[in-house]
């Protein structure tokens, strides 16, 4: 599937209108609806030292560029051999015992990264690409990664890397199974202007079993999905 080449300036307007006179109301705080939030997009008001917090919408912390995290942010759990929470490595060990069951290997390319790695890792990166933009264009600056709070892990066959990931096997099977392992793809084909990185096909966040509402083989971002898109 290749990107749209339309480079046109308008952002979409694709976002459900707010002013709908059927749309329900939240009735009860208990069961979570699958629905996106239909109302107003939500509001990201952390002062600058509330981003030792993510920006949590409907339970999902939405760690981007547009919602940073500062060098104090804390994972609610750290597990080894790769830093992520506890609830993130439980689920990838299933998703990759599933896929090997099935002769798909899944090999981690990276997990935890600390803020400090992460600055790191963009300067190598600026210094690689011999470009800044290029460069911001795939790697967060710190603060702005998944990676920071162990919901991230970037995967691939051990072999093949890059764009080329999404047509192995092992990309091919992320995208389509992903999902029932509380996983989503997160920087999706076509969708640089949402979520703000261009098309990653290893990159995996973990959110829980509201990745169920992504299902298989879809382009869907998080952003879109919570309703932070509009623009
Ligand atoms: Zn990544």
């Amino acid at each position: 599937m290749n990107a749209a080449p339309g480079s046109s300036p308008a952002p979409s307007a694709n976002s459900t209108p707010p002013s709908s006179s059927s749309s329900p109301t939240a009735t009860a705080s208990t069961s979570s609806s699958a629905a996106p939030a239909k109302t107003a997009p939500p509001k990201d008001t952390r002062t600058k030292a509330q981003r030792s917090r993510a920006f949590v919408v409907d339970g999902i912390p939405v760690i981007s560029k547009k919602h940073p995290i500062n060098s104090h942010y804390r994972r609610s759990s750290v597990t080894s051999p790769y830093g992520l929470t506890r609830a993130t490595q439980r689920a990838l060990k299933r998703m990759i015992a599933a896929a090997r069951s099935k002769g798909v290997r899944i090999v981690v390319s990276s997990a935890y990264r600390s803020y400090a790695e992460q600055k790191a890792l963009l300067a190598r990166k600026i210094r690689e690409y011999g470009s800044e933009k290029k460069a911001r264009r795939y790697v967060a600056a710190p603060g702005r990664s998944e990676h920071q709070t162990g919901l991230a892990v970037d995967l691939w066959n051990g072999v093949t890397w890059g764009l080329a990931v999404r047509n192995t096997r092992t990309g091919k099977w992320l995208w389509r199974h992903a999902w029932r392992y509380g996983f989503i793809l997160r920087y999706t084909n076509g969708k640089e202007k949402v979520t703000g990185y261009a098309f990653e096909p290893w990159h995996y966040r973990y959110i829980g079993p509201r990745a169920k509402d992504f299902g298989p083989n879809t382009n869907l971002t998080l952003e879109e999905y919570l309703g932070l898109a509009k623009r």
